[in-house]
Formats: structure tokens, sequence, C-alpha cells
């Protein structure tokens, strides 16, 4: 059997799917980078687990969230984080380890019901400024998203990682003369809030490594 190359792995370690340890008794293995193997690091070895623990069989996403699991993704060749968003689809995730300002981010128009249907989820980007977040899409995108389900608003979900671990937000956003625009309400300024304690946190440990290069 070919081995095939992972290109992407759980955020957990493969023990939190309880995936069956290494024959050597090593619980604590890695994510292979052979798709359906792990790896030990005691043994340098790649391995088929005995059991695929949470993975053999289906699980419901509010036990799983009780028991501690969470589907959050590391896109290897980038390094990029992906989270579930509340239609159980993968976004990308704002990395606060990372400098997230001067990129844009790529979200979703979640438009609800049927996920399988591409009207229905439409690609969005986010220029986020310290004040300000602007939004970049295809005119004719939205227009057609808007237009087949006939309402006047959608929800953007952002998902972020930071020292807090795993947060996310959900916007709401209005055609307005043709044009989205995000609506100015609680979630925007608690969003507004969580991008500049972030900031201030990436100023504050930029300050420290300049400390500690000056000793
Ligand atoms: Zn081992």
């Amino acid at each position: 059997m070919d081995k095939k190359k992972r290109t992407w792995c759980y955020l957990q370690a493969p023990h939190v799917y309880e995936m069956s340890p290494c024959s050597c008794g090593n619980q604590n293995t890695q994510w292979s980078e052979y798709e359906k193997h792990l790896w030990c690091e005691k043994c340098k070895i790649d391995f088929l687990p005995e059991s695929a623990g949470v993975f053999s069989s289906p699980i419901p996403m509010e036990t799983a969230k009780l028991m501690g699991i969470f589907f959050d993704r590391v896109i290897i060749e980038t390094n990029e984080l992906e989270s579930l968003d509340n239609h159980y689809k993968y976004i990308k995730v704002l990395d606060f380890r990372k400098d997230v300002f001067n990129k844009l981010y790529e979200t979703v128009i979640n438009s609800g019901g049927y996920i399988e249907d591409k009207r229905l989820r439409i690609p969005i980007f986010l220029d986020i400024k310290q004040e300000d977040i602007l939004i970049k899409y295809k005119q004719e995108d939205v227009e057609q998203v808007f237009l087949y389900k006939n309402k006047e608003s959608f929800t953007i979900p952002i998902a972020t990682y930071s020292d807090d671990g795993f947060k996310k937000f959900f916007l709401d956003i209005v055609l307005k003369d043709k044009e989205l625009v995000i609506e100015k309400n609680k979630e925007y300024d608690n969003f507004l809030k969580f991008l500049l304690t972030q900031k201030l946190k990436m100023k504050l440990t930029e300050k420290e490594k300049e400390k500690k290069l000056k000793i």
C-alpha cells in the first residue's frame, strides 16, 4: 500500500482523539507525515494505530466539545489554522501568533441551510485594519446569494487563535445600495476590542524581545 502524505493534521495530539498508543506503550504520539499513520518519537517509526479512537464511529459535535475534543486543524504546507464554522465546514483562522494586520483574511458568507450548495458559501475577504475592517468580495457572487435567499442580512464567521485559544465571532453584514457593509453592532465592537487587545499583546512581546536582545 502506498503511503499518502498528509496535507493537514488536527491541532490536538492523537491521544486526545483516543487513538491507540504505539506498541511500545507510548501514548504521547504525534501525527505522522503519512495519512492514517501516527509517529512514535521513542521508536522513531510511523505506525498504523490499532484503533482510530473517536474517528472509528460518528461522534456528536456537542459530546466532543464536552470531552475537550476539537477538530481545528493545521494546513501543513502553509502552517495555517482552520476551524469548523457553525455549518461544520472549515474556515481559515486569524492566527494572532503571527501578524494578521497586513494580510487579507478569507472567510465565507454564511447563508445557512444547505452547506453543500456552493451558492450558499461565498468567499469573502476582510482587510483588517487597526480600527476598522474593510470587506472585499466579488460583486456578482454577493448579489447572487442575496437574491437567491431573498434575505437582507447574513453573518460571516471569524475564527481566531491567540494565547487564549480559539474564539469565534459572527459579524452581521447587510446589502446597502448594492454595497456590502458590516453592521456596527455589539459583536462588531467586541471584535474590535479583541483586535485591540491582541495588538497590544503583540507590541508587549515585541518589547520583551527587544529587552532580551539588549541584555
Ligand atoms: Zn513506540
